[in-house]
């Protein structure tokens, strides 16, 4: 049997290749020289870290095969993710079909103009070989439609030009897996920052600035590598696909895979940063900073990853929260945006968070807890009983940082420091309850009370008197429609009632608020509206009607539950102020203003 000792293991061999671009199918094979003699067995991973659902890649593998020294060799599945081949002497190649066809950042794609794969999807582990060094021959597609491919990514490379097709090797499967690859005639562009060479590759059609987005990013990167007292790595690659409409972004040890709007990514000639360029810097800044936080600083249940099954956590608030507030935090401390253009930022997130009433419900440790099966799986009731450890997550770390600060002993980056010091940097997970006894020694104090409020409960952290002592009002008023995220004061035009409901596309009822006025009336989500008032239930309808009304009127609404026609008398209910926004106090105290400064120009 294979020893856990790597050095004495042979490596496994990988290879991949296009197999059927127009059908989106890669040909992947996986050789072992040794396989175990009374039968070996190849395992697919069933979920991937930084995205906490079970992704069950095994679902697109469309066909299976074994073969040694040439002669077939019989396989069964005996898992839903496990196949065992008969025993033999090897070498043994198993090779595979995978259907890739998902444009986002976790799985594989493949068509004529373009291929990315992340390992997870792709690769089966010989099982007792996890240790094994892995080789992988990247092979190119026969014909391609849209000149030469390339190939980007950080995979240790082997042969082959840099950016060209060619062989890698990675010192076991965990790294194997941590290191997605993209081809095709992506365009490049390269930046140092803290000493360390950093490539963009961008896929997809886009007119970017390129030069433009290497100066804005070599920012962000140099400051988070100041930030945490140097680079853990000596080379990064932002893999970067645009589209049309979509956004996504996930981390690995010495990369990032982003999905975004081309219109978010910097034309020529354009001036400033516009709030869609603005997304796009704060996404990248935050899987960023997933290289030391969450990637290095890990949680002690993921040590190791067991990926098939589900492995729980009540700290992602912290490695996602925590992140969360230090992205656009990023942009300010580096000096990419003003003050006013950070709070807007921080605005926003308030707002998403006041307008989850899932916040009063559940706790972002028990958020964290159960991503599995309630934040990554969505759907018409996650407003009314789930909370974003994400967002909340943020002004938790937010709250934690001005309360240190105020205090003047600590701060939240000396926090992030300590993990790094004392877990990332020597390999060691992050306990439970390593967070919250960190915080009260950097505090000098006990800061049980906060963590019971604020993370192991449902309580709003104190915001608007934490900002106060920094200079910062904070200002809640009415949303002024759909498209209103907040960080802006309003127009003054807000409606001045609310049926408690989101609407969906095609006037079906996406969410209802628990306890609102459509809710007591018995309207439920899902619902179709009809009529309000004998009129066509339109969106410029709608929102026409809750100007021109008041709280406490009476509207008669029509609507289809399924394919049955309900009629419903809602008293309108008072708008809520549900939308932050945050002003600089115009002349506060010196020392608010040293504090302030500290804070936002670190
Ligand atoms: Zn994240």
């Amino acid at each position: 049997m294979p020893t856990s000792d790597s050095a004495l293991l042979a490596p496994t061999r990988y290879s991949i290749a296009p197999f059927d671009p127009r059908a989106h199918l890669y040909e992947v094979a996986v050789t072992v020289d040794d396989p175990d003699p009374s039968g070996q067995g190849f395992v697919l991973p069933t979920w991937i870290p930084g995205s906490y659902l079970m992704r069950e890649f095994a679902r697109h593998f469309v066909s299976v095969r074994a073969q040694c020294a040439g002669a077939p060799v019989a396989i069964r599945k005996t898992a839903k993710n496990r196949w065992l081949a008969a025993p033999c002497a090897g070498p043994l190649t198993v090779t595979a079909h995978v259907y890739a066809y998902d444009v986002s950042v976790r799985t594989a794609y493949l068509d004529p103009n373009r291929g990315y794969f992340n390992g997870p999807a792709v690769f089966l582990c010989p099982e007792g070989r996890e240790a094994a060094p892995c080789l992988v021959e990247v092979t190119p597609p026969a014909d391609v439609t849209d000149g030469p491919w390339r190939v980007a990514t950080t995979l240790p490379r082997q042969s082959g030009a840099p950016y060209g097709f060619g062989s890698f090797r990675a010192e076991n499967y965990d790294e194997l897996i941590d290191h997605p690859v993209a081809t095709g005639t992506f365009a490049l562009t390269a930046f140092e920052a803290g000493g360390v060479p950093h490539t963009v590759a961008i896929s997809g059609r886009h007119d970017c600035d390129r030069e433009r987005l290497a100066r804005d990013l070599q920012r962000i990167c140099a400051w988070q590598i100041g930030f945490f007292g140097g680079a853990p790595f000596d080379r990064y690659l932002f893999q970067v696909h645009a589209v049309g409409d979509g956004y996504g972004g996930l981390e690995h040890r010495t990369s990032a895979s982003l999905v975004c709007r081309r219109d978010e990514l910097p034309h020529a000639g354009a001036a400033d940063i516009g709030d869609g360029y603005l997304n796009f810097l704060g996404l990248a800044s935050h899987e960023y900073f997933h290289a030391w936080n969450v990637k290095r600083i890990k949680p002690a249940a993921f040590m190791p990853y067991d990926l098939s099954r589900e492995n729980y956590t009540r700290q992602l608030w912290a490695f996602e929260g925590l992140t969360s507030y230090y992205d656009d935090l990023a942009l300010v401390r580096c000096g990419l945006i003003g003050a006013e253009r950070y709070l807007e930022l921080l605005g926003k997130t308030i707002s998403n968070v006041l307008r989850s009433p899932g916040r009063h419900v559940q706790s972002v440790a028990d958020s964290s807890f159960d991503a599995w099966i309630k934040y990554y799986r969505p759907d018409e009731n996650t407003l009314n009983a789930v909370v974003s450890y994400y967002t909340k997550g943020a002004l938790v770390g937010c709250a934690l940082d001005l309360t240190l600060r105020r205090e003047g002993r600590a701060t939240l980056d000396d926090l992030l420091r300590a993990l790094w010091e004392r877990h990332g940097q020597r390999g060691i997970g992050v306990p439970e309850d390593a967070v919250p006894r960190l915080a009260c020694e950097l505090a000098g104090r006990d800061l049980s009370d906060f963590f019971a409020h604020y993370v192991d409960g449902t309580e709003d952290p104190p915001l608007s008197s934490l900002l106060a002592d920094f200079g910062v009002s904070l200002h809640t008023r009415a949303a002024e429609g759909d498209r209103d995220r907040g960080g802006k004061a309003g127009h003054g035009k807000p409606p001045r009632c609310s049926l408690g409901i989101r609407l969906g596309p095609e006037q079906r009822v996406a969410w209802v608020l628990r306890d609102g006025p459509a809710a007591a009336a018995g309207l439920s989500a899902l619902d179709t509206l009809v009529a309000i008032d004998g009129i066509q239930a339109t969106p410029e309808h709608l929102a026409a009607m809750l100007k021109r009304r008041a709280p406490g009127d009476i509207v008669e609404i029509h609507a289809f539950r399924r394919d049955e026609l309900m009629a419903f008398d809602v008293t309108l209910g008072a708008a809520p102020a549900d939308t932050c926004y945050l002003t600089l106090d115009p002349s506060p105290a010196p020392d608010v203003i040293a504090r302030r400064d500290a804070w936002l120009l670190g």
